[in-house]
């Protein structure tokens, strides 16, 4: 065991090559190496210290120090490799999946994927509609009744008048929330209107995530006054972190789970089999038909016009 008795405890804000920016919980930041026993340990099989982790490091000099221990992760955000899984932001608490009403259209199905992920991710997600003040929300009154009986939080929002800022700010004040949802939704806009005077540029796709020299994007956890951390990372909004495999699926659409024991048979894909319990709650109206689609969609893999 590693001798932590003269280490510091710090949260990981940033990463850059073999530099990590660490803040200790009294704010101040320290630029840290990691120790060479943990690099060969290699937590993940790519990066030993990732945005968000929670690590014990040994100070040596003005800011500086090396990271000697890095505490087991939770509620991970990844990217999906062939076998092996690149950790994008580690402890994160939720998922905001932020979309717009209008422009860009509203899209289900890439709700539902972000929704999937974070099922999978084991991150509460919660789901932002942004741009309120561009429609009649009566007109949507089934998206919030379709999502609040699945058990996820949706917040109409709109920067531009001020709706359902309270509330994002109240969720965003305690733990880590990652942001995603495609670029031109408002995640930008709507910061900016939780904390006046953050001033992140609004209309671009990358806001304060650096962009380095060599057009590398980097992660960065983001403190808020309101207490909370953000992240907001171009992969997030591509949304590379598809990873789910079809026979997976089920697993992560929570509202099928009741159903999935009585379809007759075991590897039922609830798409062509006879007797499939899942099938029949669609056709009972017990699941969306909505949701099902997005089911279908995914299980098929096609591609999702996101970013
Ligand atoms: P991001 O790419 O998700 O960060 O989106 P931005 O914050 O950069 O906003 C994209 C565009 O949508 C900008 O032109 C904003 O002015 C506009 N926008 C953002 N929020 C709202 C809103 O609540 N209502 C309206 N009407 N426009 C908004
Ligand atoms: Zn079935």
């Amino acid at each position: 065991a590693v001798d932590l008795s003269e280490c510091v405890a710090g949260r990981v804000l940033r990463v850059h090559g073999l530099v990590s920016v660490v803040e200790a919980q009294d704010g101040r930041r320290f630029r840290c190496g990691v120790r060479r026993v943990l690099k060969n340990l290699a937590i993940d099989g790519r990066n030993v210290v990732a945005v968000g982790d929670r690590v014990w490091f040994r100070p040596g000099g003005e800011d500086q120090g090396l990271i000697e221990k890095v505490e087991p992760r939770s509620g991970t955000v990844t990217r999906g490799y062939r076998n092996r899984e690149h950790v994008i932001v580690s402890n994160v608490d939720r998922l905001l999946i932020v979309s717009a009403f209008v422009e860009p259209e509203l899209k289900l199905p890439l709700i539902d994927r972000y929704l999937i992920s974070a099922e999978k991710g084991g991150v509460t997600p919660v789901v932002v509609l942004n741009k309120a003040d561009l429609v009649s929300l009566a007109d949507y009154q089934w998206v919030f009744g379709l999502y609040a009986q699945l058990g996820y939080e949706v917040i109409p929002c709109s920067a531009s008048d001020g709706l359902g800022i309270d509330r994002l700010r109240e969720v965003l004040s305690e733990g880590t929330t990652a942001l995603s949802g495609q670029s031109g939704v408002g995640k930008s806009s709507l910061l900016n209107a939780v904390q006046p005077g953050l001033n992140l540029r609004v209309g671009e796709v990358s806001s304060w995530t650096r962009k380095g020299k060599h057009t590398t994007t980097y992660a960065e956890l983001l403190r808020l006054d309101c207490g909370g951390y953000v992240v907001d990372t171009p992969g997030l909004r591509q949304f590379e972190l598809w990873d789910v495999e079809p026979w997976e699926l089920e697993l992560y659409f929570i509202e099928f789970r009741p159903y999935i024991p009585h379809c007759r048979f075991p590897d039922c894909s609830h798409i062509h089999e006879a007797d499939c319990a899942v099938k029949d709650a669609l056709a009972r109206g017990l699941i969306h038909e909505g949701r099902y689609e997005s089911y279908l969609k995914l299980y098929h893999e096609s591609p999702l016009d996101g970013d």
